[in-house]
């Protein structure tokens, strides 16, 4: 049984971890990252070049199965997956940690939405940490903003008031609630990752009373089987024999 395990987070490393050696697994990395923590055991870096590209890759390394494992945003790998599989006819699973439970944050559709409500409900410092990606949708705005993400931005639409701070998670309350309170953030924006890793600045929000935007995740594509432990995946592998 050979399974193509598309990675970059923490539950795909530990899937890797707990399929092998009884499951031989080619784990998958984009190569967004200079130095990205490894799975244990083969690991291939860089896209698949599409849909057909991957259809290519599985069929040319005879994949028995795919396990997607990347991060709930990562909707264009994802969707890549979904189709790919469905017309190999292989077996295919996501695996997506729960989302958080919104609570009193503000739910938006996405970071253009984000950015709007910053302007309508006058916030004037904000605490961005929804990716390097996002961070064009901001360019317009008038408030400063503590822009987060992992490695050094290479665009030039920045919102024109900003300080980049370059850092990887897990992130720890007690730091977090400082980070607020130095900067003195008037408004939190964060993607729903769900998981542990990132949580700790909704609870350092809550404590000071910190309005949050939470971006919703994208929609999976309908049918498409989906679990939410590493442990519901392993077993998912296990009984394809
Ligand atoms: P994306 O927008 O869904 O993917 C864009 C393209 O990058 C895909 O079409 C694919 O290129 C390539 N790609 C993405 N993930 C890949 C993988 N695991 N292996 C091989 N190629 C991959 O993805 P993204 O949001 O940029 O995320 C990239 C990676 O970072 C993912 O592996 C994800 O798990 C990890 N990550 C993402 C986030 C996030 O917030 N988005 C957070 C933490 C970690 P081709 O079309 O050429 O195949």
């Amino acid at each position: 049984m050979r399974v193509l395990l598309l990675g970059g987070t923490a539950e795909g490393r530990a899937l890797a971890s707990a399929l092998q050696p009884r499951v031989e697994v080619i784990s998958s990395l984009a190569g967004r990252v200079p130095d990205p923590a490894l799975p244990p055991g083969a690991v291939r870096v860089g896209g698949f070049g599409g849909v057909d590209g991957l259809q290519n890759w599985l069929r040319e390394h005879r994949i028995d199965a795919v396990v997607d494992a990347t991060h709930p945003f990562a909707a264009t790998m994802t969707a890549h997956a979904a189709e790919a599989c469905a017309e190999l006819q292989l077996p295919h699973l996501v695996l997506a940690r729960p989302a958080w439970d919104p609570g009193a944050a503000i739910v938006v559709s996405s970071d253009t939405d984000a950015a709007e409500r910053v302007a309508h409900q006058g916030y004037s410092r904000v605490f961005l940490t929804t990716g390097r990606s996002a961070v064009a949708a901001y360019a317009a705005s008038d408030a400063w903003y503590l822009i987060r993400v992992v490695t050094a931005l290479d665009t030039a639409a920045l919102p024109r008031r900003h300080q980049v701070l370059l850092s990887r998670g897990p992130y720890h309350y007690d730091d977090e609630l400082r980070l607020l309170e130095s900067h003195r953030i008037d408004a939190l924006i964060t993607k729903n990752s769900g998981g542990d890793m990132t949580r700790a600045k909704l609870d350092a929000a809550a404590a000071l009373d910190i309005p949050v935007l939470m971006v919703a995740r994208p929609p999976l594509r309908d049918g498409v089987t989906t679990v939410g432990t590493v442990e519901e995946a392993l077993a998912w592998v296990t009984a394809l024999g």
